[in-house]
């Protein structure tokens, strides 16, 4: 998946493609803002959401004194069980590597009989995929509250699926109910990161032609606070961040941004005052609600001459381009510290492999010998020149071996199943192959990066081009 990195660009801050774009061809830049635009401290705004809904269920007689946030709990690309009180890992085909009850991870044989016979389907209900970075205060409550709900602590009954649309209402009314960004708002440098480069890859972008939009489904009083936070000092002189966009919509409600018709209001003044848009809407506006289909025959650009950059997997990537055909860009923030994680490993996965292929041939011999000797023992087939003592001594001489192989593969292997998390390993792999989100990426997102900023180091007029698909059947080099 790698395409040309700069010499001076670290591995992990590429631009990846899957789908050839030619950034040249794009005539419009949409951005998401939260975890896109505006990159926050994970732990804090995390622990944050997470205190303040445990405070709500709290207040219902939940025993939650000493439950905290634990960022390694979970990850982004998990799913919920919400049938059985799981977070599980799915493969790019839908199969369980790895399942959490409540907060205990299962064992290899608890996972196969809970999903021998489940293949996860997220367009059922029963699953809810954890899409953004956002989800991890909610993945890690529910667990929580699924190891509260066993021990029949709970104040009143619950099953797994009503206990998880308890937490997500809890978890939904803190980013609804303005506390929160109340107190993200009022100290904006304990929760955001800085990060220079990206004012000055929009004013590169800005500057080659395109047309940048700034599309959130944040409100307009915390949209205002976090970009001018994150922006404003880092655009020459007196520039401020609405100079760099021709449209900035907030309160968007994507994903029905994209799917739906909705009016459009105008924010007519920094407290929110809004009026109804009659007309086309106008560049430099600052506009609430709206949809897509408007912003299209309003500037005149469509379908794949529209890119839009966000991090949820779903709301932001997906949608725009199932409905639209927009191209699409998906932020994954974790992304460096994945490549750094595989590069450390490099060299451990290099014997792993050389291990596996040595492990490959003893199974040939190993199963070769063992049909000679039942060929001899049946007597068919073409003689192999051995008599079944030898054969028999061969079987027992590759059996010893393979198993004294195994033995030194499983560290190797474990530690690479533990990159950049315990439970769960890199987000992008399940076991040996690409996880289920990795597989949602390839599918819908036409490039996918770390962070805003590497935009600068590609260039608007970059050319990104999927590499050649490797396939089973591919020569060995
Ligand atoms: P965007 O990523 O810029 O579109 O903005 C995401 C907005 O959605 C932020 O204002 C978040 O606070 C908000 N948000 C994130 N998770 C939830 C949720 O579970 N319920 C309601 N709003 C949410
Ligand atoms: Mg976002």
């Amino acid at each position: 998946m790698l395409n040309p990195v700069l010499p001076d660009v670290p591995p992990g801050r590429g631009i990846f493609c899957n789908r050839t774009l030619n950034l040249r061809s794009v005539r419009a830049i949409g951005y998401d803002m939260d975890y896109t635009l505006v990159d926050y401290r994970v732990d804090a705004f995390e622990r944050m959401v997470h205190a303040q809904a445990q405070e709500r269920l709290a207040a219902e007689g939940w025993p939650m004194a000493g439950l905290d946030f634990d960022g390694a709990m979970v990850t982004r690309g998990l799913v919920i069980d919400t049938e059985l009180g799981n977070l599980v890992k799915a493969d790019r085909f839908g199969f369980v590597k790895r399942a959490m009850h409540g907060t205990r991870m299962l064992e290899f044989t608890e996972q196969k009989k809970a999903y021998a016979q489940t293949l996860v389907d997220l367009s059922e209900s029963r699953w809810v995929f954890l899409n953004t970075l956002f989800s991890l205060s909610e993945g890690c409550l529910y667990a929580q509250a699924v190891d509260l709900l066993d021990r029949g602590a709970l104040p009143r009954p619950f099953e797994y699926g009503s206990l998880y649309r308890h937490v997500r209402a809890g978890v939904d009314a803190q980013h609804m109910e303005g506390h929160l960004k109340a107190e993200i708002a009022a100290a904006p440098e304990r929760y955001v990161v800085q990060d220079p480069e990206a004012a000055l890859a929009l004013l590169d972008q800005k500057a080659a032609g395109k047309k940048l939009l700034l599309i959130t489904n944040s409100e307009w009083s915390f949209t205002s606070k976090m970009m001018t936070h994150a922006y404003d000092r880092h655009l020459p002189g007196d520039m401020t961040w609405r100079q760099l966009f021709d449209l900035v919509i907030v309160s968007a409600r994507k994903p029905a941004f994209f799917t739906e018709t909705g009016p459009f209001f105008e924010v007519v003044d920094e407290s929110g005052l809004l009026r109804p848009v009659t007309g086309p809407l106008q560049p430099g506006g600052i506009y609430l609600g709206g949809c897509a289909a408007q912003v299209e025959r309003d500037l005149g650009i469509s379908g794949d001459e529209l890119l839009y950059v966000g991090d949820h997997m779903f709301g932001d990537v997906h949608v725009s381009k199932r409905t639209l055909s927009w191209r699409t860009a998906l932020v994954l923030r974790e992304l460096e510290g994945e490549v750094s994680a595989l590069e450390a490993y490099r060299l451990t996965e290099l014997c792993l492999m050389e291990r596996m292929r040595a492990k490959e041939e003893l199974e040939t011999r190993l199963s070769r010998a063992r049909l000679a000797l039942q060929r001899l023992h049946a007597g068919y087939g073409p003689a192999s020149g051995a008599d079944a003592t030898t054969l028999e001594a061969r079987v027992h001489d590759l059996r010893g071996q393979l198993l004294a192989l195994d033995a030194e593969i499983a560290p190797l292997a474990k530690a690479g199943g533990e990159l950049t998390n315990a439970r769960w390993g890199l987000l992008t792999r399940a076991g040996n192959d690409k996880s289920h989100l990795t597989r949602q990426i390839e599918r819908y997102a036409d490039i996918y990066t770390s962070r805003v900023s590497n935009f600068l180091h590609a260039t608007p007029y970059a050319y990104f081009r999927s590499p050649r698909g490797s396939l089973p059947h591919d020569p060995v080099s």
